[in-house]
């Protein structure tokens, strides 16, 4: 959540209040109060968005004091009308853009409906205590109220916050009522006298509410994970994107899908997978080791998961025709699986040299009824079916559903995968309350290619403080090596396929050519969450070599009996690089099955 420091007036505090970074700080141009702004506004970093506070002013002041002091947005704080805002909104007087916020005061009780005319012509709402004066009563109102917010705008939650209510602040943001909450908004209880803020105060608010544990892991609104995120794609595709976006939600809440979903995960894809308590393995290395056995699901990998949400999703948009992007072939096969599970016509795009290297792949998604397509432009892998499906999709956005194969994309596809593969982490939680008596496991692990398994791990764990996260990267032949696909160490903020997100990539922004002894992990980015969970330290990061990766998968093999996916290899690896203690609980993601490897497993250990 952002902060907003409002109430500024004097010149070094002002200074000193935007050296803690707040990400907005506001000056009240009204002149009936003790903080009435009537100085200068000394040179801010530029990140910091200046807000004009007025209360019922004229258009033609309010236009001057937003060119004269630059400002960045103009809150409304007395009982301006939708007409004022939207005259506000379209005037071409105003020198640079501004963000409206119209404030909206709240004592008792609140009548939602009034906000229904201001959706259109205001940018925000901010919601402060009704009081004497307009702001700065220093008292609060009842934020519970907000569970009836009836709209998705976002808003700045305002009145008496102060150092008292970091705890329920806290609370506030675990709970529902602040889903589209944007930001805080803070004044008189940071006050020495009215207008300048006591430093001291507002460096320990800022402390304790930017705690890791505080921060939000999920989407939000706009379709960002902290910085990473977005839906970066070409004006042609807007339509397809945003249709998505509008309606995914809201078909994933409808029960009817809901239960065709659970239905066919348990009957099709054989879910729940079990939580297998690796007995010997966990002696060995003198922990506690539990494998979420995605392998065991149907096509053999938790890919299926989000490719029958997607397919649901497909219908209930009335949509005919399929396509996907297959590197491996993998997520090829799984979307030809639903495809003919729905009788949906299925194209795959895949590179000409991937569908030489996965022969057995291409027939069978050849077998399950899809046409494979060759992408025969650049380096003829991956990124160029990409760049196909993508055209195709252009081509044919109205009978099309392009099926993403991980927590990657444009905004919604980051989130709605995850929401797909979050069944994984809901079934762990009823699984390890029966085996150990606790829903919280120590360590989330899980390895990360584009990071849908991985997503689904951690979905329901983000936000629990008592779990550790980590994800595993493949380092292919060394970090160092010019042979690997650790993003997170080797990767510069970027944009690939559509989001923002962390990229490997050469000084001018070339994308480098990953490469793992896995085809699912040889992916040159990771999907935004991963990169907001890495940024802020909330995941720890490890990257594990071709060579720790295949001896651990054979090491399941003598140990459990269970031949892993060489992707699943590189968590498994961790434990001989990280220590444990006894009574820690680990659950692993061990995301697929060997069989598609056998041939990598066979040369490599010379069987
Ligand atoms: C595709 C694949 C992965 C990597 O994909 P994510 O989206 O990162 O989960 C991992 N394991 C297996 C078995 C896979 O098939």
């Amino acid at each position: 959540m952002k902060l907003k420091v409002c109430g500024m007036k004097y010149q070094d505090n002002i200074a000193q209040v935007a050296a803690l970074q707040p990400d907005y700080l506001g000056f009240i141009f009204y002149k009936k109060t003790p903080r009435h702004f009537d100085t200068k506004i000394p040179e801010l970093p530029e990140n910091i968005k200046k807000v004009g506070v007025f209360v019922n002013e004229e258009v033609g002041t309010i236009i001057q004091k937003v060119n004269e002091f630059k400002l960045d947005a103009v809150q409304l704080h007395g009982e301006e009308s939708p007409y004022f805002c939207s005259i506000l909104q379209s005037t071409t007087l105003l020198s640079r853009p501004i963000e409206l916020i119209k404030v909206f005061s709240v004592l008792d009780g609140f009548n939602f409906e009034i906000l229904e005319a201001f959706e259109n012509v205001c940018d925000y709402f901010l919601f402060d205590t009704k009081g004497k004066l307009p702001g700065g009563n220093g008292y609060q109102f009842d934020w519970s109220l907000l569970n009836h917010y009836p709209s998705t705008k976002p808003f700045f939650l305002s009145g008496g916050i102060g150092l008292d209510q970091v705890d329920e602040i806290k609370q506030f943001k675990a709970s529902e009522a602040s889903k589209y909450c944007y930001a805080i908004d803070v004044n008189s209880k940071f006050e020495k006298e009215p207008g300048l803020k006591n430093i001291s105060a507002l460096k320990e608010f800022i402390n304790k509410l930017s705690d890791k544990k505080m921060q939000n892991y999920n989407v939000d609104d706009k379709g960002y994970y902290g910085e990473f995120g977005g839906a970066f794609i070409p004006e042609m595709l807007y339509p397809n994107v945003e249709e998505l976006r509008q309606n995914y939600l809201k078909i994933m809440a409808e029960p009817d899908f809901q239960k065709q979903f659970d239905q066919l995960l348990k009957d099709y894809v054989g879910r729940p997978s079990p939580l297998y308590f690796a007995k010997r393995l966990s002696e060995k290395y003198n922990t506690k080791i539990y494998l979420k056995r995605e392998d065991l699901n149907h096509t053999g990998a938790h890919k299926i998961n989000n490719t029958i949400g997607q397919i649901l999703m497909a219908k209930r948009l009335g949509k005919t025709r399929i396509i996907a992007e297959t590197g491996a072939g993998q997520h090829g096969v799984a979307t030809a699986t639903v495809c003919a599970l729905m009788g949906l016509e299925c194209i795959v795009y895949m590179g000409e040299i991937d569908i030489a290297r996965q022969a057995p792949n291409v027939a069978r998604m050849k077998m399950l009824g899809a046409t494979v397509v060759p992408a025969l432009s650049g380096s003829r892998t991956l990124k160029d079916a990409t760049n196909e499906a993508i055209r195709d999709w252009i081509n044919n956005p109205v009978n099309t559903h392009y099926i993403i194969g991980s927590a990657i994309g444009p905004h919604p596809y980051p989130d709605m995968v995850t929401r797909f593969q979050a069944v994984i982490s809901e079934e762990i939680k009823t699984q390890l309350k029966t085996h150990e008596g606790r829903e919280n496991p120590d360590y989330v692990v899980a390895c990360i290619g584009g990071g849908s398994n991985a997503a689904g791990t951690y979905y329901h764990y983000l936000h629990e403080e008592d779990v550790n996260i980590i994800a595993v990267e493949a380092a292919g032949l060394g970090v160092d090596s010019g042979e690997s696909a650790a993003t997170s160490v080797l990767g510069k903020e970027g944009i690939i396929h559509g989001c923002k997100t962390l990229l490997m990539q050469t000084k001018d922004g070339q994308i480098t050519e990953p490469y793992s002894i896995s085809a699912g992990l040889d992916y040159p980015g990771v999907g935004p969450m991963h990169a907001h969970l890495c940024k802020t330290g909330r995941a720890e990061f490890m990257a594990i070599t071709d060579d720790d990766a295949m001896k651990a998968g054979l090491e399941l093999c003598k140990l459990e009996g269970i031949i892993p996916a060489i992707e699943s290899s590189h968590a498994l690896a961790i434990f001989k690089h990280k220590t444990f203690k006894p009574d820690d609980v680990v659950v692993m993601s061990l995301s697929g099955r060997g069989d598609k490897d056998l041939q990598n497993y066979i040369e490599y250990f010379k069987i």
